[in-house]
């Protein structure tokens, strides 16, 4: 028979005298130390689907899709994948719209697909051309953030007016019918057809 060593019968007895490492969880509720990086949540009223934290996530556990038919973006987010690095706290455009929980913890599923969450956002799409331009909580936040700013280009009128309610909708509201026209540049269009239009219509002084 082989005798414990002396180094081992110590260590035996002082684990006997001192509290034990690990907590008894889930029977007792543990509690996570101080700094403690857990899941990431959502603020959905403070997220405004701009795609910066997916832009910035490593594992790319953030993805957005934009179904133009219904008009949404979907914002996925699967914490399976997440490493709780906080880069998506740090780089969130409002400051609130995801923060790491110092509480939750408790992330383990069976299945991976329980693991994902969804948002969804209402998208700005050009009148002209269909390109997704981004999504209107978006526009609003740049504008909040604009200021009195946010008059100085008219590419947003329409949408600036939804909101100020300055003149009423079908006062401003102009079809773009066929190509485009100087009064297009009262339309929400993309970047790209605005362009287009003051190079045709502006610039060139027709
Ligand atoms: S904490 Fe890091 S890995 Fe997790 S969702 Fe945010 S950016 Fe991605
Ligand atoms: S960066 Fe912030 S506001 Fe933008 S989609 Fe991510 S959580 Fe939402």
């Amino acid at each position: 028979m082989k005798y414990p060593k002396l180094r081992e019968l110590k260590e035996a007895v002082i684990s006997l005298v001192t509290p034990a490492y690990t907590s008894k969880f889930p029977k007792e509720p543990h509690v996570p130390f101080e700094r403690f990086r857990g899941k990431p949540v959502v603020d959905n009223e403070n997220c405004v689907g701009c795609e910066t934290c997916a832009n910035v996530c490593p594992p790319h556990a953030i993805t957005f899709s934009d179904d133009k038919e219904k008009g949404i973006r979907i914002i996925s987010r699967d914490y399976g994948k997440c490493i709780f690095c906080a880069m998506c706290q740090d780089h969130c455009i409002t400051g609130k719209g995801v923060k790491l929980s110092d509480k939750i913890f408790e992330i383990a599923v069976f299945d991976r697909q329980n693991n994902i969450e969804y948002q969804e956002k209402e998208l700005l799409i050009c009148e002209s051309c269909g390109a997704v331009i981004t999504t209107k909580e978006h526009l609003h936040f740049m504008h909040r953030r604009l200021g009195p700013k946010a008059f100085s280009s008219i590419l947003n009128l329409n949408l600036l007016n939804q909101k100020l309610k300055l003149a009423e909708g079908q006062d401003i509201d102009v079809e773009i019918r066929d190509d485009l026209k100087r009064k297009d540049m009262f339309n929400i269009v993309c970047p790209n057809c605005l362009r287009q239009i003051l190079v045709k219509y502006l610039f060139k002084g027709v």
